[in-house]
């Protein structure tokens, strides 16, 4: 469907005047405005799916996301069903003025996907992906998770580059950038990505791709949630499997600096089918690993191999003689079952404060940072996690989408996570300090999808060269920010 060359802003006023009716919305504090009942009332005549008000038994659940340290109360969270509910949802808080949040799958670690007071847009129950094996392209719907793409895609031998959590949201993953297993081999998500269908401020849907609103689509891809509710995405898909060689290799945090040094000697090495992550944390009781191991610091190497099994096993050899193993788990296995392999460790209900740095380079400083701080980790889910990126994501321009990082090797995080809220000092200093003191080994930009809600000043790192083009493409589509809560880039003057 063609964008409508007609755009209609209704005023911020304190009443609605939709569907023939008008509403009362008490305005409340920061200028958001919370929603009465009959306001409610309204907006339920007007949706195919649930409005979920304060005062509904599954108004709890409904508002939990995956960090638990985010705790918001929107006024309403309208659960759409279909492209039209999106469409009623954005025109109803324009046209009242409300501060609008948008869930995808909930992951966001800055806790957007909620709002205070406003209207939490949640596309959570819209998970569908439809396959057509022959164009090699899977629709995907915005709350579908990664294991609801692999299942679909792996049924046909088929795959596209998204995440390592198959818990994650494609949506909120996507718009960011989204690297993963895959991603040395066949680039970013954005960069398998070929169309989309978004609702913009003004309540219209419109199609995005290369041919279509170009400029909108280049947008999406990286500038996150800034430009309107995407509804449906289209990924490019290419034979995997469905049997990778993938596995982890455990070792002791003595041997840290050897691991470390050898690791960043190893990947210059390997070809971009060979994906090879290193986290160093509190060994979890993996039954590979000896008992009086479990809840040691050590480093642990994951990896996959999107290729041949056997050529796989050749490559990773070099990582199993890196130092003296406690363990490994190596073997051919199902790609949709190695992408849950970390979900036991990163499920949802734990506080969660993340850092992130990108670097072109372990350096020697770096690499010490790093020890020091993974040998004071304050809680046994704390870790410090470093992705390797590179290949295919590299040989894309940095202008090419609105990701801009096509230099960067590797993506350090600093996961600091525990369970209780008496942990949250302790945790949090730890994770701020880990970060200050690894950044001045790194190269300034920073991953959208790994921001704090506070980390207001890095949005122009986020955003790089490229925010400028950003700025002007939100004002053609959003001039008066109505999709603000995000890492969020502001209409051009
Ligand atoms: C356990 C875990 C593992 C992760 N692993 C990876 C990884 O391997 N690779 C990687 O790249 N990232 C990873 N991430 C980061 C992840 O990409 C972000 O958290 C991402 O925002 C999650 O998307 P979501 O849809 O689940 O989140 P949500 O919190 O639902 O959404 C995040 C934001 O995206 C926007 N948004 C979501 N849906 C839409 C939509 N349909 N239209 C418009 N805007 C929308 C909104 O601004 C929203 O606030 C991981 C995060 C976690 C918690």
């Amino acid at each position: 469907m063609k964008r409508s060359g007609k755009r209609v802003f209704a005023s911020r006023l304190g009443k609605c005047r939709s569907a023939g009716t008008n509403i009362a919305i008490h305005r409340g504090a920061e200028n958001m405005n919370t929603i009465t009942p009959d306001a409610i009332q309204a907006l339920k005549g007007r949706m195919r799916g649930r409005v979920i008000a304060p005062d509904d038994p599954e108004y709890d659940q409904a508002r939990s996301i995956w960090n638990a340290m985010v705790d918001k109360r929107p006024g309403a969270i309208a659960r759409c069903t279909g492209v039209a509910d999106v469409m009623q949802a954005v025109s109803f808080a324009r046209d009242a003025g409300l501060r609008i949040a948008v869930r995808g799958g909930g992951h966001n670690i800055a806790g957007n996907a909620l709002c205070d007071d406003g209207l939490t847009i949640d596309l959570s129950s819209l998970r569908s992906v439809h396959v057509d094996p022959d164009a090699r392209l899977a629709y995907v719907e915005p709350g579908a998770t990664l294991a609801d793409v692999d299942h679909e895609t792996q049924a046909f031998g088929l795959a596209t580059s998204l995440g390592i959590n198959s818990t994650t949201g494609v949506a909120g993953l996507t718009l960011g950038g989204g690297f993963g297993w895959l991603t040395r081999t066949l680039g970013l998500a954005v960069d398998n990505l070929t169309a989309a269908e978004l609702v913009t401020a003004d309540g219209h849907r419109v199609q995005v791709s290369a041919s279509e609103n170009p400029d909108l689509f280049w947008a999406i891809r990286g500038g996150g949630g800034n430009f309107g509710v995407v509804t449906q995405f289209v990924f490019e898909l290419h034979p995997l499997g469905p049997e990778v060689l993938a596995g982890l290799i455990v070792y002791p945090f003595a041997q840290a600096k050897q691991l470390l040094t050898r690791y960043r000697e190893y990947v210059d090495t390997i070809p971009d089918e060979m994906a090879a992550w290193a986290v160093l944390r509190k060994a979890p009781p993996l039954p590979f690993l000896p008992e009086a191991v479990h809840g040691q610091e050590v480093v642990i190497f994951a990896f996959m191999h999107a290729g041949d099994v056997e050529q796989g096993k050749r490559l990773i050899e070099p990582l199993r003689h890196f130092g003296d193993a406690h363990g490994e788990h190596i073997g051919a296995m199902p790609f949709a079952a190695w992408q849950q392999a970390f979900d036991p460790l990163l499920g949802p209900g734990a506080r969660n404060y993340w850092k992130s740095h990108n670097f072109a380079k372990l350096s020697d400083g770096a690499i010490d940072t790093v020890i020091e701080y993974a040998g004071k980790l304050p809680s046994p889910q704390c870790e410090i996690f470093i992705a390797l990126l590179g290949g295919a994501a590299n040989r894309v321009a940095a202008d090419a989408t609105a990701y801009p990082h096509r230099a960067v090797k590797f993506v350090m995080n600093v996961h600091g996570r525990w369970d209780e809220p008496a942990q949250d000092q302790d945790c949090i200093r730890w994770s701020r300090a880990f970060f200050k003191a690894a950044e001045p080994h790194a190269m300034g930009g920073v991953y959208s999808n790994f921001m704090t809600a506070e980390e207001t000043d890095r949005i122009a790192a986020a955003y790089g060269p490229n925010y400028q083009r950003l700025a002007q493409i939100k004002r053609k589509y959003d001039p008066d920010n109505l999709f603000s809560l995000n890492q969020n880039i502001k209409p051009a003057a």
